[in-house]
């Protein structure tokens, strides 16, 4: 209780009003019965000398007689008071109460006593005669210049005390009232100053807790006032730097754990401190398991745990290319070191190069092939050259059959040059494609009548096979006719005489979770967004693609067969890959070596979803 600011202030208070009240009480009971007690001497003294003029000429002084005892009562009576006449020896010679004749010597009682030395003596004491306290009032008697005795008169003190005590209680009760008026004035002004103060300490645990909309009124111009604006001054400045930071931190989360690279933070101690979803994906854990577990065990890598023990040793960046297994991601790891945060703390960057390797790759064998292409009909031609050189000119009909195949390499060169430029374009988004809603029939008839005669010379069957209520296609037909008459074409180039070429059309919808209508198609639906889609798919029974190859056969230049492949560029499945993907679309193949291949175009129809 107390240890409430309101019963720190108020208690003192209380105790300072107490006691300030209670000697005030003391006091003034005091100087109430000394009032009191002083006019009743003054008035015992005054009676008493009144009482000292009229018996002072009685003769009854010299000895004891009875004429003072009447005396003694008759002013008793008088005044209500008790009267003793005492003798110049302290025998008592009139009384008015008592017999006196019982009464001791009086020589030494303190009021008489006090009158032969003072004149006038007085005293207040229990009176053994009556049985209670009396105040006495004692005055010599004086007679022709000589001390006769002494006048005393009495009045008991009950009277007295009643009006003290009666003073007494109405003060008591006048300070009972200040007391509980002060202690509760105290209680208020100790509540209004502790009330904010209780109120600013709700606001700063609903703080701790984390609530940091929080904010007080200042209701007070004083200083707990200025404690309150100094408080939402605070409180702004630290939401505002708050609010900042969880932005920032969000932004930074966002960040790593949407980057393609893998991010890991170890600490002063070794252990992982922070990881993102790709680092934990290209280390094969997950994050919650790797965080503060030892950086070797999340690692297991030997290459990179080397790095990054190299990296703490020497507090230098380190580089390190690292191939996650035969299929797993090539990955070139960064290790810095964290110098402030501890010997072992360090940040380790893994960067996925495996893309960057494939186009590497694919670059390289862009350019070998392309050089290879070249060299063939240019070796050629260097060959009819020298030969007509050599003589065969000077032989007209051989010179006409070299001219000739001169002519052909020179159509396969352009054929190729126009080819590769063709992709260029489409690759560089140079051709703009002229989408809209066109017949799955007008896309796929007029490629197959094209080449219906060519597969009539193969003695190949072509057939066309489509359901009358397909959706119509957004597609640009020529670029569309384009991609079907590459398939049909290389299904007439890739199935031996007597085989069958069947082009056929399906329409399927891949719905909101993925799945995919008519349930047959083998589709990777990941890569197949959701919608109404229409399937074209150019079924031959060829001569197959080996299955190392399937994956490839879209690059530029790439050819499962060369020797089979005879005049092809290996650029067309690679321009029909461009085309399609400029749709939306998708284009994949299915093969099984010696048995034929499937290739599939799926295109998106008007109906999104
Ligand atoms: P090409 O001009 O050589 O036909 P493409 O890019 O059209 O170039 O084809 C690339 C390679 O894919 C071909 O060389 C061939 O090996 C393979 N290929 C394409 N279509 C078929 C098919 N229907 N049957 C077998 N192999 C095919």
């Amino acid at each position: 209780m107390f240890r409430s600011i309101r019963w720190r202030i108020a208690i003192p208070y209380v105790i300072l009003i107490l006691a300030a009240t209670a000697g005030l009480v003391i006091y003034l009971s005091d100087l109430v019965r000394d009032a009191h007690v002083d006019d009743l001497e003054a008035k015992l003294v005054a009676e008493a000398r009144l009482i000292r003029d009229a018996v002072a000429t009685s003769p009854a002084w010299e000895g004891p007689g009875d004429d003072l005892d009447a005396l003694a009562r008759h002013y008793a009576d008088l005044l209500d008071a008790r009267v003793t006449l005492i003798g110049a020896d302290g025998t008592v010679l009139g009384e008015s109460d008592r017999d006196r004749m019982q009464m001791d010597n009086h020589l030494y009682r303190p009021e008489v006593q006090q009158a032969l030395a003072e004149r006038q003596g007085s005293s207040i004491r229990f009176s053994r005669t009556v049985g209670y306290d009396m105040m006495y009032v004692a005055i010599p008697v004086m007679a022709e210049k000589r001390m006769v005795g002494f006048v005393r008169v009495a009045l008991p003190l009950r009277q007295l005390k009643a009006n003290v005590a009666r003073l007494r209680r109405a003060i008591l009760s006048v300070a009972l009232f200040t007391v509980l008026g002060a202690a509760l004035l105290a209680l208020l002004i100790a509540e209004y100053t502790a009330r904010p103060v209780r109120r600013l300490t709700e606001v700063v645990q609903r703080m701790a807790k984390g609530d940091l909309s929080v904010r007080l009124l200042p209701v007070t111009r004083d200083e707990v006032g200025a404690l309150t604006r100094s408080f939402n001054q605070m409180s702004d400045r630290l939401r505002g730097t708050i609010t900042k930071l969880v932005e920032e931190r969000s932004r930074l989360t966002a960040v790593l754990d949407n980057m393609a690279d893998g991010v890991l933070i170890t600490g002063g101690d070794g252990h992982v401190h922070l990881i993102n979803p790709a680092a934990a994906r290209l280390l094969g854990t997950d994050e919650q398991s790797a965080l503060g577990r030892p950086f070797a065990l999340v690692a297991r890598d030997h290459r990179i745990i080397d790095l990054w023990q190299r990296c703490c040793r020497q507090g230098e960046e380190q580089f390190e290319s690292v191939e996650m297994g035969r299929q797993g991601p090539f990955l070139q790891a960064i290790a810095t070191p964290l110098q402030d945060a501890g010997p072992q703390a360090c940040m380790v960057i893994l960067q996925n190069l495996t893309r960057v390797r494939r186009l590497e790759t694919v670059r390289r064998d862009f350019i070998s092939n392309i050089s290879h292409e070249l060299r063939t009909p240019l070796a050629s031609l260097k060959a009819l050259v020298d030969t007509l050189r050599d003589g065969a000119l000077e032989d007209p009909p051989a010179a006409h059959r070299f001219l000739d195949r001169m002519d052909t390499e020179v159509d396969a060169l352009t054929q190729m040059v126009r080819e590769l430029l063709e992709l260029a374009r489409i690759e560089s988004g140079q051709v703009p494609f002229r989408l809209k809603a066109v017949s799955v029939e007008d896309v796929v008839g007029p490629p197959v009548e094209r080449l219906r005669p060519q597969a009539k010379r193969a003695d190949l069957q072509l057939s066309v096979d489509l359901p009358p209520d397909l959706p119509p296609v957004l597609a640009d037909a020529e670029r569309a006719q384009q991609v079907i008459t590459n398939l049909v074409h290389n299904a007439v180039k890739f199935t031996p005489q007597g085989g069958s070429i069947r082009v056929s059309s399906s329409a399927f919808r891949v719905s909101e979770g993925g799945a995919i209508h008519p349930e047959t198609l083998n589709l990777k639906l990941e890569t197949i967004p959701p919608g109404q889609w229409v399937l074209i798919a150019v079924r031959d029974t060829g001569v197959g693609i080996p299955a190392e190859d399937l994956p490839r056969i879209f690059e530029r230049f790439y050819k499962a067969d060369r020797a089979r492949s005879g005049g092809g560029t290996g650029l067309g499945l690679a321009i029909a890959k461009h085309i399609v993907q400029g749709h939306g679309g998708r284009i994949w193949a299915e093969s099984v070596e010696g048995k034929g291949s499937t290739f599939y175009v799926a295109l998106p129809t008007l109906t999104r979803r």
